[in-house]
């Protein structure tokens, strides 16, 4: 046992805070500084795990790994042992991670997902840009954050991350088998890409289905039908939506219209934004993953003058469409507000100064807003 009265200490300080009522914890920078805390605990248990593993001292109990020792003394699942281990290992190639992490500047994610970059092709490229990454890291949202990782990826080895899509690619699958009572089963893989084709595809339905819900509560309960009140739960329209998917396919005539945008991807504007190539969804892709599509693909052109201004079309209207809409929405790619990453086809345009205190219908004035952010701002008083 660690000889030293540190750990002793911090267990008498953690029962004196476990002790406390949340209520006295619940003030927002005692959540942060709580999280950083469970972050450096983190890191340095894991740090120590890594020791651990390289010292061998699990093989003196019998174990055939310090992951297999961890499942047993520890009481972890297979995957929590293996993952604390790898970090472990692999954080000795990434001092700036470590650093960070120990800190509590980031958490197992970030350390998770930059680990899961470095390969025999990018250790090089990682080795000189860690610090960068990690700076990025501590100011990004996670999601942005992970876009950027997978451009640096995407830069760092070209031709893996085109093999890595490729296998993605062929890693499409789908099963729908019956069982023995009757009922049906489904599970489905499929790409960046051919996922979104689906998924723009299914929620659209699905919003139909439940604006058909909608208006039948409303019907048989008035003002008072709440989203509780509803026949099907989200579950079970999604569901109905696949099979009216089905309905919708066998109606269609064959030579019938395809339609059109299956998805967009954005791409371009180098010199503005450094390289750009992801899904409107924010998945970032790879260029070679848009040539299987290309044949059917239609492109629009927008042109930016600075790298968040994109020229204005600007029109009297309360409304905002057509050349106005898209810019916003190329320009923003998700939601306007702090707390809030949902991508820009969940999200519509939003007035910044409103329409009704004089604000124009112009790019300058429009943002994306998802729904919940829309509506709480049209509540303000
Ligand atoms: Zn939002």
């Amino acid at each position: 046992m660690y000889d030293c009265d540190v750990l002793e200490g911090l267990k008498a300080e953690l029962d004196k805070l476990c002790e406390s009522d949340p209520i006295d914890l619940r003030d927002s920078e005692t959540i942060v500084e709580l999280h950083r805390c469970l972050a450096r605990l983190e890191a340095v248990t894991t740090t120590a795990t890594a020791a651990f593993d390289a010292a061998g001292e699990w093989d003196a109990d019998g174990a055939r790994s310090a992951a297999a020792w961890l499942r047993a003394r520890c009481h972890l699942p297979p995957t929590s042992a293996h993952r604390r281990v790898r970090l472990g290992r692999e954080l000795r190639h990434l001092p700036a991670t470590e650093d960070a992490w120990l800190a509590g500047d980031i958490h197992d994610s970030h350390v998770s997902s930059l680990v899961g970059v470095r390969k025999p092709a990018t250790e090089e490229a990682l080795e000189r840009d860690e610090e960068m990454l990690v700076g990025e890291a501590k100011k990004l949202h996670f999601s942005t954050f992970s876009r950027v990782l997978a451009y640096w990826a995407q830069h760092a080895d070209p031709d893996g991350t085109e093999n890595e899509a490729k296998d993605n690619r062929d890693k499409r699958k789908m099963h729908l088998s019956q069982s023995f009572g009757g009922m049906w089963f489904g599970d489905l893989v499929l790409d960046p890409i051919s996922g979104a084709v689906v998924d723009n595809e299914l929620r659209r339905i699905e919003r139909e289905l439940f604006e058909v819900d909608w208006a039948e509560a409303r019907e048989r309960l008035g003002d008072r039908a709440g989203v509780g009140d509803l026949a099907r739960t989200p579950a079970q329209r999604r569901a109905d939506a696949v099979v009216e998917m089905a309905r919708r396919s066998g109606t269609a005539p064959a030579d019938g219209r395809r339609p059109e945008p299956l998805f967009s991807v954005f791409v371009g504007f180098e010199t503005l934004a450094g390289r750009i190539c992801e899904l409107a969804n924010g998945t970032v892709v790879n260029p070679g993953s848009l040539v299987d599509w290309l044949d059917e693909a239609w492109i629009e052109r927008i042109v930016f003058d600075g790298p968040s201004r994109v020229i204005d079309v600007g029109v009297a209207r309360r409304i905002f469409a057509g050349a106005t809409r898209r810019a916003v929405q190329v320009r923003d790619r998700e939601c306007f507000h702090e707390y809030c990453d949902v991508p820009v086809e969940q999200c519509q345009i939003d007035h910044k100064e409103p329409w009704s205190a004089g604000g124009p219908t112009t790019t300058k004035n429009g943002r994306l807003a998802c729904g919940f952010h829309n509506r709480r701002r049209n509540r303000g008083p």
